[in-house]
């Protein structure tokens, strides 16, 4: 198998991930997550729907967190407050 410079940052990237009701573990990938930056850490936070039992998970996104997803290339909103 030869190597195409470059094509391997197009390898899907996985995120753990962790369910709190089921307690399922499980992998997924950037597009079954949305990660949503409020104008403060309480409000910023990043959602996916639990594969095992079909919750909706919300769990606070700390600064390398948000890192991580948006690198990994996490559909992104940007909630503006201007309070
Ligand atoms: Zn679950």
């Amino acid at each position: 198998m030869s190597e195409i410079p470059g094509m391997s940052r197009i390898a899907p990237v996985l995120f753990k991930a962790a369910c709190p009701d089921c307690r399922a573990r499980f992998e997924l990938s950037a597009g079954a997550l949305r990660l949503v930056i409020g104008a403060s850490a309480r409000t910023t936070f990043y959602s996916f729907t639990c594969p095992e039992c079909g919750n909706a998970v919300r769990k606070s996104a700390g600064e390398r967190i948000v890192e991580l997803l948006t690198g990994g290339g996490v559909r992104t909103l940007r909630l503006h407050s201007t309070v």
